[in-house]
């Protein structure tokens, strides 16, 4: 089977309002070079399940959002270019940094293994079919999402970048926030207030908490290179991760939405609507 676009738009080429909505990680495509040894149960396990589906609704109100279609155990796009796991690779990766925090836990653009220590490969992969995933997978959708914030910045003077995961209820064993720990209903990342104004990730806590939600910041998740790169709040550009609970929604062993699904969509939209009335206003 072709492999298709490794990333959908969907909604306005160009928000209508300074909101964009990213989703990267709730890609179910496995191409057909991927070589894994797991299924795809297990390989789900690491996916942002429905979360595309769940923040789809905004996209009626003009607001963009961008989705990966690639499992991001296969290309992790929430990851820096030269993210390089080097126990991954059969040979030396050309110009290579030392291994980040991530290539340590096994979860760099490429996943080694996954959160509960599985691997995901009997082999090793080779530089050039890592780097074929790169400027398939990734180029691409960093060169979307920066052009879609840029367009709103550009017209409205700031831009909120909404970028959308899932987690899993409790850690697994390289999960962050230690084995075995389960996780708030939201926790919201901004890498210690770096890449959003305080006031504004504080706003979305606080219309959270009103709805009955327990919401962290920054616990156990602070954001990744998708909140990270294009971020700069004193210029008008804000990155604030959303990590939502997948009990709130799904049955993880099943890997099924359930009854709570069209709840959380509500009040997600309830969420995205206080942001456009109470910030992204544009008079
Ligand atoms: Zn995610």
């Amino acid at each position: 089977m072709q492999m298709p676009q490794p990333w959908v738009l969907y909604g306005p080429h160009e928000s209508a309002l300074p909101l964009v909505l990213d989703s990267p990680h709730s890609g179910r495509w496995f191409p057909a070079d991927f070589g894994s040894v797991l299924d795809e149960t297990a390989l789900r396990s690491a996916e942002d399940c429905f979360v595309d589906e769940l923040v789809h609704p905004a996209t009626g109100r003009g607001i963009a959002l961008l989705a990966a279609q690639v499992s991001r155990v296969y290309l992790d796009v929430n990851r820096l270019a030269d993210d390089i796991d080097p126990e991954l690779l059969d040979a030396p990766w050309p110009d290579a940094s030392p291994p980040s925090r991530k290539a340590r836990l096994g979860k760099a653009l490429a996943w080694r293994t996954l959160d509960d220590g599985r691997p995901v490969y009997a082999r090793r992969l080779g530089v050039a079919e890592l780097r074929g995933r790169i400027e398939r997978c990734h180029t691409p959708y960093h060169r979307t999402l920066q052009g879609l914030l840029d367009a709103a910045h550009a017209r409205f003077g700031r831009v909120l970048h909404l970028n959308c995961h899932s987690m899993n209820a409790v850690a697994g064993a390289s999960g962050e926030g230690g084995a075995g720990r389960a996780r708030p209903d939201f926790v919201l990342g901004d890498r210690d207030g770096s890449t959003c104004d305080p006031a504004l990730t504080e706003f979305v806590r606080a219309t959270l908490a009103a709805m009955g939600y327990e919401v962290t910041v920054n616990d156990p998740f602070k954001g990744v290179a998708l909140v990270q790169l294009y971020s700069n709040p004193a210029a008008g550009r804000h990155s604030l991760q959303l990590e939502i609970n997948k009990r709130l929604y799904m049955d993880e062993a099943t890997v099924q939405p359930h009854a709570g699904f069209a709840p959380l969509q509500r009040d997600l939209m309830r969420l995205i609507d206080a942001l456009v009335d109470g910030w992204g206003a544009t008079s």
